[in-house]
């Protein structure tokens, strides 16, 4: 059996200034050919990583094409979205003429806009079906964020989404995905799938499977795969509202071996989430409450994360809300890691190490995040290349980047600025500049949950979610295309 295997990625926040070009996928992953091997070979914890160690078990011969990721911004120009387009069909093309293809495995995110097609994978999705037709099975991952259309549903052949938030699931998802392809081509196992949209709108700040109801929900979808034989697979997605298009909303897809059992699974994953949704609500605390709650804990390190400005959602990450207050406490052991600022990095490389720099700090982005914050005479304690192999769980093993970066002391806090906006999984973002966060009492940074993967086991957690383009109280948001109808803005009916 011969894979196609290939994707592009991206998590539109339609409330971002930052307009999404070709650049912005090529400065972090955007790769061709064998480089998908290559870069995801040796047990990296990726979807690509997943589908190379599943079809070295089964046998299955891989056709590396495309595949490209950016951090999570504003609307993909249409110029953008023709570009990654061409390279993944074409590239899957080529590989279908050296050798003709069994299936397609794609790994995608789900919540990707842009000002062409207000569902990108949908848009890829019909490409591929123009150039393949309907014949070729197609199979994809995508996140639990993602705001699954009715035609990805209509144009693909199995589609699953990881089912853990943070997303430990991913390398799992893709090779069970690659697992039921082999088994609907080589087994001739039928695939039938089930979409059930619900009116409602799951900001990720209550999204978190580690404990409470979105818990209970995945339970609820991994006892039914147990349970059921003809059940391959139920995914609870939690959507992603802050991408604003009319199809946002939370979805279940189920794939099974009927129609009839596709759809039974799905009504009843749906209509229990349903009677939970009261109990999705967030608990959205200021800076200075999350301080004060973490300061109730009797020994440390704490770490209180800025849900708000989340760049793993698509927000700046140069917010000053929770910063200023940890510089107005200035309480001693405090830092702050993967805070944005390029131009600050630049002064104070320019000034060197042991130099003091004034500076403007944070807040440049957009005037939604807090205003900039005056520092004077910063101390330049590290300058570093900002590279590293990741630790979470999510993606361990992978090298990336924070691009150069540096560690800035005012007072008692030590201030990690980096040029390249990234969500802080793990302790990296202090580790590069020379920061042990085990001698830290608190620690500041920028995330809404994928940090816990990583952090729970080390560290106490407080959340704090001040105003922002990723924070949990949706009532805020001019939503232009949306339903605002749904639930939790408005008090939604559903019945299916
Ligand atoms: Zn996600």
């Amino acid at each position: 059996m011969r894979v196609g295997i290939g994707g592009f990625r991206h998590e539109t926040n339609s409330f971002s200034n930052v307009v999404t070009t070709i650049d912005r996928f090529q400065d972090l992953n955007y790769e061709f050919g064998q480089e998908l091997i290559d870069h995801n070979t040796g047990g990296v914890r990726t979807p690509l990583g997943g589908f190379i160690d599943e079809a070295a078990v089964l046998g299955i011969e891989l056709a590396p094409t495309f595949y490209a990721n950016a951090t999570p911004s504003g609307h993909i120009t249409p110029e953008t979205l023709k570009i990654l387009t061409s390279n993944l069909v074409d590239n899957m093309w080529w590989q279908h003429t050296r050798s003709p293809l069994d299936a397609i495995a794609l790994t995608l995110h789900g919540a990707g806009v842009s000002d062409l097609s207000d569902d990108i994978e949908g848009y890829l999705l019909e490409a591929l079906r123009e150039r393949f037709g309907n014949a070729i099975p197609i199979g994809v991952t995508l996140d639990l964020h993602a705001n699954v259309t009715k035609k990805m549903v209509a144009l693909s052949d199995v589609l699953m989404g990881v089912k853990c938030y943070p997303h430990v699931d991913e390398y799992e998802n893709a090779r069970a995905l690659l697992h039921h392809l082999y088994d609907h081509v080589v087994n001739n196992v039928p695939v039938y799938q089930s979409h059930v949209p619900l009116p409602w709108l799951l900001a990720p700040g209550a999204g978190v499977t580690l404990s409470g109801p979105a818990h209970d929900v995945q339970q609820l979808t991994i006892r039914l795969e147990a349970e059921n034989p003809e059940l391959l697979q139920a995914t609870f997605f939690h959507g992603f509202p802050y991408a604003d298009i009319s199809q946002a909303c939370v979805t279940v897809v189920t794939v099974a071996k009927t129609q009839e059992a596709a759809d039974a699974v799905a009504s009843e994953i749906a209509q229990y989430a349903w009677g939970r949704r009261e109990a999705f609500m967030p608990v959205c605390l200021s800076p200075a409450e999350a301080v004060d709650k973490a300061l109730e804990f009797a020994k440390g390190p704490i770490v209180i994360n800025e849900s708000s400005d989340n760049p793993g959602g698509g927000a700046p990450g140069d917010g000053t809300h929770l910063l200023r207050e940890l510089l107005e406490r200035n309480l001693p052991d405090t830092a702050f890691g993967g805070f944005w600022d390029p131009a600050v990095v630049q002064q104070a490389i320019e000034a060197g190490v042991g130099s003091k720099i004034t500076c403007n700090l944070g807040a440049k982005a957009d005037n939604l995040h807090g205003e900039p914050i005056l520092l004077k005479d910063a101390y330049v304690k590290t300058i570093s290349d900002g590279t590293y192999v990741t630790k979470s769980p999510m993606g361990a093993g992978k090298f990336t980047t924070l691009g150069p970066s540096v560690l800035l002391q005012a007072g008692n806090v030590k201030i990690g600025v980096s040029t390249s906006r990234r969500q802080t999984l793990d302790c990296n973002a202090f580790e590069i500049l020379g920061v042990d966060y085990r001698d830290m009492h608190i620690l500041g940074l920028k995330s809404s949950q994928h940090f816990k993967a990583w952090w729970t086991d080390r560290a106490e957690i407080v959340s704090c979610d001040p105003p922002g383009i990723h924070c949990s109280n949706l009532s805020v948001f001019e939503f232009k295309n949306a339903n605002t109808s749904y639930f939790p803005l408005q008090d939604a009916q559903w019945n299916i």
